[in-house]
């Protein structure tokens, strides 16, 4: 997660990815996708999905409310596929957006970055509100 001030992102949090973790929590994904993940290992899942760590969030966002800045930005990457949001990634923003509502927490933009490409590597960063994606622009300073 990134979060910052006025547009400007100064913080950066690592939040684990629990599909990584042994005997991962799954119920996020349909039946179909939840018997692929579970036939393979921690590491092959990590490259496919994720669920960020409910604990590590909770954190972050303490630090983020000490610091009196906001949660900007949710990131993670594709190791092999484009740098645009998955069918899960716009389930699980959606899913998000009912959280982000009880927390009381600004709309962040979610930055996918494409390892598709090795030596090019891409990050894109959307909108999704009510399962619609909206491309939006940033600067790198
Ligand atoms: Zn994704």
């Amino acid at each position: 997660m990134l979060a910052g001030k006025d547009g400007r992102v100064t913080q950066h949090y690592k939040i684990a990815n629990i599909v990584a973790t042994e005997g991962a929590h799954l119920a996020n994904f349909d039946e179909a996708k939840f018997a692929h993940l579970q036939a393979l290992s921690p590491d092959e899942r990590a490259d496919i999905a994720f669920v960020m760590d409910a604990r590590d969030m909770s954190a972050a966002l303490k630090d983020v409310r000490r610091l009196g800045l906001e949660l900007q930005v949710i990131y993670h990457s594709h190791p092999h596929s484009p740098a645009r949001p998955s069918l899960t990634d716009i389930k699980i923003a959606s899913e998000f957006e009912s959280t982000r509502g009880i927390l009381n927490l600004p709309e962040p933009l979610h930055l996918i970055i494409s390892l598709e490409k090795k030596d090019a590597p891409e990050a894109n960063a959307f909108r999704i509100v009510n399962g619609t994606v909206t491309r939006v622009s940033y600067q790198t300073l």
